[in-house]
C-alpha cells in the first residue's frame, strides 16, 4: 500500500477529514515529490476517504509530473486564488490536519478559506509512519552510513596541526559529496576548547598538537536519506590525562547504550543506561544533551532518545546514539553512531573505530 494510502487510514481513524501537506519532508515522504518551498502554493490535499489531489502552480506542473507522483495534479494559474482551489477540493469538513512546517501565512489563508474547519497538526500522524523504516529505507540509511564512514576513514588526509578548522571542514565537505552524498548537511570540526560546544561548526582556530578534535558530519544521499556520525581525533601531541579518563567513560557509556537498545525497550531507557555510567564516574553534569534523535529523510526526527520519552522501540526505528562529555574552555568528546532496530536486536550503521583516533 502506498504511503499516502496508509496516511489516509490513519487520518480516518483519528477523525481528521483532510490532510494538507506543503513542501517539505512529509510531502516528499508521502508522494516522492521534492517540491521547492516557493511563495506560490503547492499543497497535497489528502482526504481521509476518496482520492487525493496535488495542487501546484501551473509553472511547477511539469516538475511535479516528472517526479512520478501517482496522484491527480490540479494546477493554478498566476491570477487564480490557490486557497480557493484547495477549499473547493476539501469541501465542507470539520477538521483539517496541517503540515507541521507550513508557513504561518498559509495557515491563516487556509483558515480564511475554510472558516469552519478546525485546524490540527498533521505531523504527529505522518510521524507514526515515518518512524518505522521499511526495508528499502533501512537499506538507504545503511548506504548513507557507509558513505559517511568512508569520509571518517579519510580524516588523516586533511586533519593536521597548523590548519584551521575551516580549512579542514572545507575538505571534509568535498569528501562528503565525493563519497556518495548529494548535499552536505553539516560539518562540525571542534578542536580543543571548541569541542566543548556540541553544535560548534567550524572557526578560524588553528588546530594544535595535543588538541582533541570532535568531528561530527552528515549529508543526504541521492535516495534522500541522511547520514550523521561523530568521531574524535588527535593530530600529533598528547591529550590531557583527564581527557582520556573522560573518554574511557564515554566509550563505556556508548557501548552500554548500543548493547541495551533493541525492540521492546523504551527510548528513555537507552538514554538512562548511558547517563548512569557517566553520572557514576562523576561527569553527569557535563553530559548536557539527550542521547539521540531519529533519522531518515531528515537528520532530526522521531524518535528522540531522551528522558521522558516512554515510546517503546520497534523494528525499523532508526536513531542516533551520541552521548558526549563537555568540559567548557578545555575540550569535549562525543561518539555517535546511527543504529536501527531489527526484529530482535540492533544493527549499527556506523562502524569506524570509536576510540580516540590518532592520525
Ligand atoms: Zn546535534
Ligand atoms: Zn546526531
Ligand atoms: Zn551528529
Amino acid at each position: 500500500m502506498s504511503r499516502w494510502r496508509k496516511a489516509q487510514q490513519l487520518a480516518a481513524s483519528e477523525g481528521i477529514d483532510t490532510l494538507l501537506i506543503t513542501p517539505g519532508a512529509d510531502l516528499r515522504y508521502l508522494t516522492g515529490y521534492t517540491a521547492l518551498p516557493l511563495e506560490r502554493l503547492t499543497c497535497l490535499v489528502l482526504p481521509a476517504r476518496g482520492e487525493p489531489t496535488l495542487v501546484v502552480p501551473a509553472l511547477e506542473r511539469a516538475a511535479a509530473v516528472a517526479s512520478g507522483v501517482d496522484i491527480e495534479i490540479a494546477s493554478w494559474k498566476e491570477a487564480d486564488d490557490p486557497f480557493a482551489l484547495v477549499a473547493s477540493l476539501v469541501g465542507d469538513v470539520a477538521m483539517v490536519g496541517l503540515d507541521d512546517h507550513m508557513w504561518a501565512t498559509r495557515v491563516f489563508s487556509l483558515r480564511d478559506a475554510l472558516p469552519t474547519a478546525q485546524q490540527v497538526l498533521a505531523g504527529p500522524l505522518v510521524q507514526q509512519l515515518r518512524i518505522r523504516k521499511d526495508d528499502d529505507e533501512v537499506a538507504a540509511l545503511r548506504d548513507a552510513g557507509l558513505a559517511i564512514d568512508r569520509v571518517h576513514r579519510r580524516m588523516g588526509e586533511w586533519l593536521r596541526p597548523g590548519r584551521t578548522e575551516r580549512e579542514v571542514g572545507a575538505d571534509i565537505a568535498r569528501a562528503i559529496i565525493d563519497e556518495g552524498h548529494v548535499t552536505v548537511d553539516f560539518v562540525i570540526v571542534g578542536s580543543g576548547p571548541n569541542g566543548a560546544s556540541p553544535h560548534h561548526e567550524v572557526s578560524d582556530r588553528v588546530i594544535e598538537p595535543g588538541d582533541p578534535v570532535v568531528v561530527d558530519i552528515g549529508g543526504t544521499t541521492a535516495l534522500g536519506y541522511c547520514s550523521d556520525s561523530t568521531r574524535n581525533y588527535l593530530a600529533g601531541g598528547t591529550v590531557p590525562s583527564d581527557y582520556l579518563d573522560a573518554y574511557a567513560v564515554l566509550e563505556a557509556a556508548q557501548q552500554a547504550q548500543r548493547d541495551h537498545a533493541r525492540p521492546g525497550v523504551t527510548a528513555e531507557s537507552v538514554d538512562a543506561v548511558g547517563r548512569a555510567i557517566i553520572d557514576e564516574a562523576g561527569f553527569g553534569e557535563l553530559f548536557i544533551h539527550r542521547t539521540g534523535h531519529g533519522i531518515g529523510q531528515e537528520t532530526h526526527e522521531d524518535p528522540y532518545i531522551v528522558k521522558g520519552n516512554d515510546l517503546v522501540l520497534e523494528e525499523g526505528m532508526a536513531f542516533s546514539i551520541e552521548p558526549g562529555i563537555y568540559t567548557e574552555g578545555r575540550f569535549g568528546a562525543r561518539i555517535e553512531d546511527i543504529v536501527v532496530c531489527t526484529a530482535d536486536g540492533l544493527e549499527v550503521l556506523n562502524n569506524t573505530p570509536r576510540g580516540l583516533v590518532e592520525l
